[in-house]
């Protein structure tokens, strides 16, 4: 539908997802994903829950992504949710730098606010100084209450922390808010929800409108009702408007490769020359295969 355009997802939570959506993405045209650490619906009561789910982002998803010739990404962070059980995120805090280094990471995320408490702010704070340190991307989830007020406040913070805006993508970005992100000079991000808040009819207009410097399209689907497809809908969605092809290629491929590319970790050619898929592989002695003949293509066949 998009005409073979390559897409990229950079912000999607895969491991609440199945292998059908992983199929159907990359027949859509998503070559890369990014999938931020975030909570899991259910509240972790201690630290080995979140070593165990960092691990599988820098393990296991990207080998069950590799299978269905997608390169998986991820970004590390404690959620602004879970910064609320302050006993526990002190842990995580410690646990973030035997993660940040590995070899997908490719920003500190999603961090920021939820209900914008006390707690969140400092648990915010302390990792805005984790990337500033280490000349890392951040990624900001921004509340989904009181989202204008949450959104100038998460910049302001990044600010004071000395944070370069041209490394920081605010997410969840709406009509609202995309002026005040683009005027300050940081990336906005905008979620694409199936049925409420940003829809991608409404996206379209944001493109048509501020132009695609510095904007990314992803879909943010995970547990919850949303649609893995987001970012090849809409990029086909934009096409069909009359947005030209240019712009769809940066708000559904190159920003989000420029943006979370700086550090070098995330590259074009991890997808352009994949080498195939390759089904027989196997991690930790597991496959993705529930004894189905294994898609090993051509060019894995040495
Ligand atoms: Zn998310």
């Amino acid at each position: 539908m998009t005409d073979k355009m390559m897409i990229i997802d950079p912000h999607v939570h895969m491991t609440s997802r199945t292998t059908d959506d992983y199929q159907a993405m990359a027949a859509a045209g998503v070559v890369a994903i990014i999938e931020p650490s975030f909570w899991l619906g259910q509240p972790r009561t201690r630290v080995g829950s979140f070593q165990d789910y960092f691990s599988s982002l820098v393990g296991w998803e990207p080998f069950r992504a590799s299978q269905f010739g997608i390169k998986h990404y991820c970004t590390i962070g404690l959620n602004s949710k879970e910064a609320n059980n302050e006993a526990l995120a002190e842990q995580v805090i410690d646990l973030l730098p035997l993660y940040v280094h590995k070899e997908n990471v490719v920003a500190i995320g999603e961090i920021g606010y939820d209900d914008q408490t006390p707690a969140e702010d400092k648990y915010f704070r302390m990792q805005l100084d984790l990337a500033k340190e280490l000349d890392m991307m951040v990624q900001v989830h921004t509340p989904h209450r009181d989202k204008k007020a949450g959104t100038l406040r998460s910049m302001d913070v990044c600010l004071e922390h000395g944070l370069d805006p041209a490394n920081v993508v605010i997410d969840h970005n709406n009509e609202e808010t995309v002026r005040d992100v683009l005027d300050r000079g940081f990336i906005a991000a905008f979620t694409i929800y199936p049925k409420t808040k940003m829809g991608n009819e409404r996206m379209v207009e944001v493109v048509r409108q501020y132009g695609s410097t510095n904007i990314i399209v992803d879909s943010s689907a995970d547990w919850g009702v949303s649609d893995p497809l987001a970012v090849p809908k809409t990029a086909a969605l934009m096409l069909k408007r009359g947005i030209d092809r240019a712009d769809v290629v940066k708000t559904c491929y190159q920003n989000a490769l420029d943006a979370f590319g700086k550090n070098g970790k995330m590259k074009e050619e991890h997808w352009l020359k994949p080498g195939g898929v390759n089904q027989a592989q196997l991690y930790n002695d597991n496959s993705v295969l529930r004894g189905q003949e294994p898609r090993v293509d051509a060019d894995q066949i040495v």
